[in-house]
């Protein structure tokens, strides 16, 4: 059941550290609803490909953005589902490359202020554990608990490696290092609402963490911030 007063949890953080596995664990514990921000840019900038956009061809994208129809809606297993323009591309959206291509059109404004009222009213509609870049900072300033998920490079790196070897689709470990830092200094540096805590966020490092002690360390944070 939803409560009266809705309650906003910002995660925000690098790529890698585990905030969407760590964010979705928590929202179910806690009954909130989870919504993983960087689909939503994953939906767009896959739209983009395959109209053969490039992300830094900023006019073709913004005349593109009307006609790129972003959803979310949630399954019975209430699993969050992406589509674009009514196509369901979930899947699609975990291609390797369009991690670098969402990474690269999140760096436009256009697509930033497109994107920011679905969010917006994912909170307003609901009780919400949100992970992004800037939902601490930009998209829900007045969230009642921000926290900034992080790791260091090479424990990212070597979680996504673990993820994608159990997948059966390894890649090498040195590749995904430079893929790790080359997104985080994209996201970091771009002037549009770059990656960095808000003022009043608390800083959560999961270096050499296991998920469960990560999962633990989250909820004390937030149920003592909203004292559930
Ligand atoms: O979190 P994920 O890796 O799926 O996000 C894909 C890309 O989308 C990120 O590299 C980042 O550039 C962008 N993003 C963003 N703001 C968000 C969420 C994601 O700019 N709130």
């Amino acid at each position: 059941m939803e409560q009266s007063r809705r309650i906003a949890v910002a995660i925000d953080g690098p790529s890698g550290a585990g905030k969407s596995s760590i964010a979705r664990a928590a929202a179910r514990e806690l009954g909130f609803v989870y919504v993983d921000t960087g689909a939503i840019y994953r939906t767009a900038a896959c739209g983009m490909n395959r109209r053969g956009i490039a992300p830094e061809d900023a006019a073709a994208v913004e005349a593109a953005l009307p006609e790129t129809a972003v959803s979310i809606q949630y399954g019975a297993d209430g699993l969050q589902r992406m589509y674009l323009n009514g196509e369901d591309v979930t899947d699609a959206i975990r291609l390797p490359e369009v991690s670098m291509l969402a990474s690269r059109l999140s760096a436009l404004p256009a697509v930033r202020a497109f994107l920011l009222d679905m969010q917006r009213d994912m909170a307003a509609r609901h009780s919400v554990i949100m992970d992004g870049r800037d939902i601490g900072t930009v998209v829900l300033p007045g969230a009642d608990v921000k926290i900034f998920l992080t790791a260091s490079p090479e424990d990212r790196a070597m979680r996504r490696f673990r993820e994608l070897e159990a997948r059966g689709t390894p890649k090498d470990y040195g590749e995904l290092l430079e893929e790790i830092r080359r997104r985080d200094d994209n996201d970091s540096r771009r002037a549009a609402a770059p990656l960095r805590p808000a003022a009043d966020a608390v800083v959560l490092d999961t270096t050499g963490n296991t998920f469960e002690q990560s999962c633990r360390q989250i909820l004390e944070i937030i149920r003592e911030r909203i004292a559930l």
